[in-house]
């Protein structure tokens, strides 16, 4: 994706001076860890949820954090929608350093850039409010003219797939449909990331599914990086790529691998087997997962 994308068109040049300046500094990489720190203080001690975490995310991808419960996937979350701030190293968005922002610049921020989703449906939407009006708040609340605002509530809501439900209250639908209508809040403010922890972790798969392709529909229509936590690992392969923490360190950085083709052969990314090769090797098949490791070496992949 170009790296000027989104500030195209005619009539914005002032948005692209703007925009230049952000850009000398960010290329491609629309958020960028450097060796992130996250400690913890609990009563006199220090909880260590992420050890140094170095990783990029750039402009219109559809990347998935998994790993296990503790492992620091929140706190990643919860540090790029600046909600959180590092106790060491940097977390740049759009090339801004957060912890240089402050207080007032973090809440614009957060109000303007990101959007969330979080697990539980009370938390997203307001129960009182119909569907069309949830989706309508975050333009009202934010008070601020968004140029690329141009599609409407329920234009919104088609995207996701529930413009019939627009009078309903929340209260109305099932899980999955308020977790659709969730995404379709998260994007009324057209943020350039969509922030969403666990968002499929109560729902039955069917609905899962459909929340999958939800997320999947808006980053591909408008553009929007997504960065979603789950342990789901079928809902993380619907990501362009994973992130995998263990003990608040990344794992590996990959590509999901390909299904296996017709003739029952599975394909390892180049980079895999680029690591592997010209070395003894061992296969090890435990609990559904293949392993493919160096003689002797201990276990690479788990979960
Ligand atoms: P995950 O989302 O992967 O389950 P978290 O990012 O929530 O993990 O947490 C990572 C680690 O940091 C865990 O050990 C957790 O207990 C700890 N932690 C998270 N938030 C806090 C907090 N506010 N105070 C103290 N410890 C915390
Ligand atoms: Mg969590």
């Amino acid at each position: 994706m170009s790296s000027t994308g989104g500030l195209g068109g005619r009539g914005l040049e002032a948005e692209m001076r703007r925009g230049a300046e952000t850009l000398a500094t960010f290329h491609d990489a629309l958020v960028r860890f450097r060796h992130v720190f996250k400690v913890y203080r609990v009563a006199d001690t220090g909880v260590v949820a992420l050890g140094g975490v170095d990783f990029e995310v750039g402009e219109g991808e559809f990347l998935a954090v998994v790993g296990p419960s503790g492992s620091g996937k929140s706190t990643i979350l919860n540090m790029i929608g600046g909600l959180d701030r590092a106790t060491a190293g940097s977390v740049e968005v759009e090339g801004r350093d957060l912890g240089r922002l402050d207080e007032d610049e973090l809440t614009a921020f957060r109000r303007d850039r990101v959007g969330f989703v979080w697990q539980g449906t009370a938390r997203n939407l307001v129960p009182y409010l119909s569907v069309v009006e949830n989706v309508r708040l975050p333009s009202t609340a934010s008070g601020v003219k968004i140029p690329a605002a141009r599609r409407t509530p329920r234009e919104l809501l088609e995207v996701v797939g529930l413009h019939h439900r627009a009078n309903h209250k929340p209260g109305q639908l099932s899980g999955g449909e308020q977790q659709r209508v969730a995404v379709a809040v998260a994007l009324a403010n057209l943020p350039k990331i969509i922030l969403a922890d666990e968002p499929t972790a109560e729902l039955d798969s069917e609905s899962s599914e459909m929340v999958l392709e939800a997320f999947q529909a808006v980053n591909h229509e408008f553009g929007v990086t997504i960065i979603m936590v789950t342990h789901d690992l079928l809902a993380a392969k619907r990501a362009h790529r994973q992130l995998r923490l263990r003990d608040g360190q990344l794992l590996v950085e990959g590509k999901p691998m390909e299904p296996l083709g017709t003739d029952g052969k599975a394909r390892l990314p180049d980079e895999a087997v680029d690591a592997l090769a010209g070395v003894d090797l061992e296969v090890e098949v435990r609990d559904g997962e293949v392993r493919i490791r160096r003689k002797g070496e201990g276990g690479l992949i788990g979960e």
